[in-house]
């Protein structure tokens, strides 16, 4: 099976997804602001929507640029978003422990995002009627917990580029200030 590489936008950082095939990988889409606003406080625009992979953080490798990888946190209880600091661009969002080993990779940083497969899943859709919902969530959700179990078992949860051997991350999290995140919610289209 194929590594699939990806990189920042400018090229420092640089890694792989190992073995990602759409059997390793969700491909989903989330419209929540949190994954919105990861780009709007970095400074990008807008995506609207935001489209992810979904692994275990074994099968990610940073072979370049490492010393680049931040992570911030939209709130103190929020998830880790990390990003690569040459470009500002985000690269994946994970949890704040290990043995959770899901990650989400920003699809738009892969090399051939179309070696993931097509979108399975799709979060936080805002109806016209001001309600959210989702899609085809419970299959996204299974087959999580089903890597999470697996990677317990063997002991495969360890090995992670985002956290040490005591389990910490690799970067201290920014946390933001509420004006700053107050202002990268504001910068998003609704
Ligand atoms: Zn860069
Ligand atoms: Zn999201």
């Amino acid at each position: 099976m194929p590594d699939l590489g990806y990189g920042c936008a400018c090229g420092t950082l640089r890694g792989t997804v190992a073995e990602a095939t759409p059997a390793t990988c969700s491909h989903v889409l989330c419209h929540c602001h949190d994954c919105r606003s990861a780009y709007t406080y970095l400074g990008h625009g807008d995506p609207g929507v935001v489209d992810l992979v979904q692994t275990s953080q074994d099968r990610i490798r940073v072979t370049e640029g490492r010393d680049k990888l931040r992570a911030f946190r939209h709130t103190p209880r929020g998830a880790l978003r990390w990003y690569a600091a040459c470009c500002d661009v985000p690269l994946f969002v994970t949890p704040l422990r290990p043995r959770l080993v899901h990650v989400g990779m920003n699809a738009d940083r892969l090399d051939d995002p179309a070696a993931i497969g097509p979108v399975r899943g799709e979060g936080f859709i805002r109806t016209p009627d001001g309600k959210v919902r989702h899609k085809n969530i419970l299959f996204v959700a299974t087959r999580l917990v089903s890597r999470v179990v697996g990677r317990n078992v063997t002991g495969e949860w360890k090995e992670t580029p985002f956290f040490d051997a005591a389990g910490e991350p690799v970067r201290d999290p920014k946390i933001l200030a509420r004006a700053e995140r107050s202002e990268a919610l504001s910068a998003l289209r609704r």
